[in-house]
């Protein structure tokens, strides 16, 4: 069997560190594996517009800034296809499929759906696109046949969704039109679901508790120096907390042997500075300095290439069009099989109009 993988992000705002370190890190290191025949990278715009509706703009603008960071993380036109979700109608018609196979009360359970519905104040009146977006997901994977989904914690339930959606369209319908995928979470728990700078729930585009990829390094230094980390750690003598706080968090995700060497000799790794902070006698201000130095190391090579992808704009729209027209294709090929699966081809069954037309003979004879 093929080895395809299908991810994406929603147009919502530019991508940030969570993003990075949840999923793109990653996706760009399987690209480069040369493990897999496809790899599949969708704009979700549809799903965006979902809970953004009333504000088309502000998807439509940020197409480009997504765009411009899975190019300048590095992911490459020649080895993955970008494509944007709108474009590929396909993908619109197998959710009106689905959404048959699944009950009102399976997608209340999802507790991801559930978060999201509290976190947007849509407790009073939910809009249906937004209630069913976990089936519109579970088409995108299947369209391409995608066997791998590496992306963050929040994206469990979507998965079991989705499998679940296969298994019973391919006991319904017969035969193996789908495929059911796999999901990839990051090794690195912390990675799952990195919180926001305010140390509260996931940092998230939609909240505003972002460091994003394309932050210039002053702003990134601010947004460090900002953080939230130990309210009880107010002098520094005082013993710290590393647990729920978020710069200790980050060093989780981010921090590697060889950067100790370089800008904190003084410690062997992060759990001696860990100890040290517990005891108490570690400032807050020399942590801080340590993540922005690591932070800056990791994002200047991306913000220097996304400046050179900035001086060919209509160049990036190109790669994108090229990308939705690939993707047409190969969703309108499943679209086939499922069509078939599911006895909807009428015009493509010679036998069904002859077996029909001998039956009405029959009649007449
Ligand atoms: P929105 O607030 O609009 O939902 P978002 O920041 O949650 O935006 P998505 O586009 O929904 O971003 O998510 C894209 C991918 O990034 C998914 O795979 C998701 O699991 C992953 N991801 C998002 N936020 C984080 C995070 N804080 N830590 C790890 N992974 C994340
Ligand atoms: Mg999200």
């Amino acid at each position: 069997m093929e080895k395809i993988i299908l991810t994406g992000d929603r147009p919502t705002g530019r991508l940030h560190i969570g993003h990075y370190v949840g999923s793109l890190k990653r996706r760009v290191e399987l690209q480069n594996s040369g493990e897999f025949d496809k790899i599949y990278i969708m704009i979700a715009d549809v799903q965006a517009l979902t809970d953004n509706f009333e504000n088309p703009e502000k998807v439509r603008q940020n197409i480009l800034e997504v765009a411009l960071d899975y190019l300048s993380v590095g992911l490459d036109p020649a080895k993955s296809t970008l494509f944007i979700q709108s474009q590929v109608p396909q993908l619109t018609e197998l959710t009106t499929y689905y959404m048959n196979l699944v009950s009102v009360s399976r997608v209340e359970r999802n507790p991801t759906v559930k978060a999201e519905i509290q976190q947007k104040n849509f407790e009073k009146s939910i809009p249906v696109g937004f209630f069913t977006y976990p089936i519109s997901q579970a088409s995108d994977i299947t369209a391409f046949k995608a066997t791998l989904v590496p992306v963050g914690e929040d994206q469990l339930p979507m998965l079991e969704q989705c499998k679940e959606i296969v298994r019973r369209f391919n006991m319904i319908y017969g035969g193996e039109a789908l495929v059911e995928p796999d999901i990839m979470l990051p090794e690195n728990e912390t990675c799952r679901r990195l919180p926001g700078t305010d140390g509260k729930a996931k940092m998230s585009k939609s909240i505003g508790n972002c460091i994003y990829l394309s932050d210039d390094a002053e702003t990134v230094r601010k947004k460090v120096m900002d953080m939230y980390t130990d309210p009880t750690h107010i002098k520094v003598s005082d013993p710290g907390h590393v647990e729920g706080n978020a710069v200790f968090t980050y060093l989780d995700a981010f921090s590697k042997p060889e950067h100790f060497e370089k800008y904190l000799p003084e410690y062997e790794n992060l759990d001696a500075l860990k100890e040290h902070y517990t005891r108490g006698g570690l400032g807050d201000v020399k942590i801080k300095k340590f993540l922005n130095s690591i932070l800056q190391e990791e994002l200047e090579p991306i913000r220097a290439r996304r400046k050179e992808y900035e001086k060919d704009i209509a160049g990036v729209y190109e790669i994108l069009k090229k990308g939705s027209e690939e993707a047409r294709r190969v969703a309108e090929n499943t679209l086939q099989d499922v069509r078939n699966a599911m006895k909807i081809n009428y015009f493509s069954d010679e036998e069904l109009i002859k077996a029909q037309a001998a039956k009405y003979q029959a009649n007449k004879d």
